[in-house]
């Protein structure tokens, strides 16, 4: 599979069902897609891009194909297919979840189009997405990420329990553990008792899995913190189902988590979140005697901006003016928004003589990018404070960035100061942070 691969095909003779598929996946998901209405349509596509697309939509009865035929024509170049049909027969069925497929969907209804859609983009944001397989066996293993890999997971393998703690460890962004019981040096209980002494059920799902007949086993598991249990053997449906709503799950938690650190206008972190990290980072650098920057932003006259064009253009122009820092940052930065049309950013490492051209690049990258809406061009220009006196306290440093900033107005604003001792500060412009 060609690691570009980033288009769907859909192979339906159902013109109703291809349109209406396509229309959502480009629509909503924001993803190419290529329509065939038979085999021999399908196979001229694929000729020509067969290494283009990271799935299939694969109808098994087409009019030059009607036992699913296509689906090899698909597995053969690599793409993992998900299946429709009109209804089921039981031998079909049995005969497709033989093969390496994503999932198989009977066509009932429209909830079952909405399913193929949220699966193609569950497939999408796998793609981003870590899992941790732990099993001493290792053709157990090999089972589990493949099963897994067809569904674009990142997979990484550990043989024992002391192995997996290892990688989560390294990992802190692995979402699912799947891990067996029995296993020498460590075995599953004890794994999962001591991961939930660092992560939360919300924040890494963990599923455990061991052989039918092994009596207590999964209640022992679930009680030392598994969200889930699967007996061997089981089916790859369920498997799937399974790993799914796991996923779904530690997603919305991360998703929501995610929302309550950052601004809704612009999607920078609020100031809550630039406090807590802008601490830990403040104790950081007092630690192992490493600079800190605090750096204020303020947008120059930006209630003109709001009197002139009315509030909507000033939230559009505070958005622009976001992605714009986005684009400047570097990975380690903390940029957040402060306040109305005020922005704080954490630089760490940044040498005293990079400082003034770093700061001087986000002030002219402002003033260098209007917002452009339809005919409407609103210039902007920032002014800058900042401090690289690491102080008693992130507050102080924040403080005196915000009195450089105020000497940035005074002087005349779209520029960048540095905070000297003995600057000026004007009592009124000293916002307590
Ligand atoms: P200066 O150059 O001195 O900073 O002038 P200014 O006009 O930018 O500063 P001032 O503090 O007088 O005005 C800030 C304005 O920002 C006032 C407020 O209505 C506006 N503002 C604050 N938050 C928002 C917001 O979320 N959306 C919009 N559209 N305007 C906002
Ligand atoms: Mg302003
Ligand atoms: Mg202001």
């Amino acid at each position: 599979m060609c690691l570009l691969a980033n288009k769907v095909l859909i192979v339906e003779d159902s013109r109703a069902i291809n349109k209406m598929l396509a229309h959502h996946i480009a629509t909503q998901l924001h993803i190419d897609v290529e329509s065939a209405a038979s085999m021999q349509e399908a196979k001229q596509i694929l000729d020509a891009q067969g290494d283009q697309f990271f799935v299939a939509i694969l109808d098994l009865n087409l009019p030059d194909a009607p036992n699913g035929e296509i689906v090899d024509v698909v597995l053969d170049l690599g793409i993992p297919p998900i299946i429709l049909t009109g209804s089921i027969c039981d031998d079909l069925h049995d005969e497709m979840l033989e093969k390496p497929i994503v999932d198989y969907v009977v066509k009932r209804n429209l909830n079952e189009i909405e399913y193929v859609i949220e699966t193609v983009q569950r497939l999408r944001e796998n793609m981003g997405r870590k899992v941790l397989v732990v099993d001493d066996s290792k053709s157990s293993r090999r089972l589990l990420s493949s099963l897994l890999q067809r569904h674009y997971l990142n997979v990484l393998e550990a043989c024992d329990g002391v192995e997996a703690l290892d990688v989560l460890a390294e990992h802190d962004d692995i979402i699912l553990m799947v891990t067996d019981y029995n296993m020498p040096r460590m075995d599953g209980m004890e794994l999962i008792t001591k991961a939930r002494e660092k992560w939360s059920r919300h924040e890494l799902a963990i599923i455990g899995i061991s052989t039918s007949g092994s009596g207590t086993v999964s209640v022992k598991l679930l009680k030392s913190g598994a969200n889930d249990f699967i007996t061997r053997p089981f089916l790859h449906e369920e498997f799937y189902c399974r790993i799914n709503q796991n996923i779904d799950a530690v997603a919305s938690y991360c998703m929501l988590r995610d929302a309550a650190d950052r601004d809704f206008l612009t999607g920078l972190f609020n100031r809550k979140y630039l406090f807590n990290t802008g601490n830990k980072l403040f104790q950081n650098a007092q630690r192992k005697n490493i600079t800190l920057t605090a750096v204020m932003i303020d947008i120059d006259f930006f209630k003109k901006i709001n009197d002139t064009y009315g509030h909507h253009v000033g939230d559009m122009a505070l958005k622009h003016v976001a992605s714009i820092f986005n684009q400047q940052l570097r990975e380690a930065d903390v940029i957040a928004r402060f306040g109305g049309e005020e922005f704080c950013l954490l630089c760490v490492n940044v040498n005293d003589a990079d400082a003034e051209m770093l700061f001087t690049r986000f002030r002219k990258a402002i003033a260098d990018n209007p917002l452009v809406m339809n005919s409407l061009i609103v210039p902007m220009t920032v002014s800058i404070g900042y401090s690289m006196e690491l102080t008693d306290s992130l507050d102080h440093m924040i403080k005196d960035a915000d009195t450089a900033l105020y000497d940035a107005k005074e002087g005349g604003r779209n520029r960048v100061v540095r905070f000297v001792q003995n600057m000026e500060v004007p009592t009124s412009a000293v916002q307590s942070a």
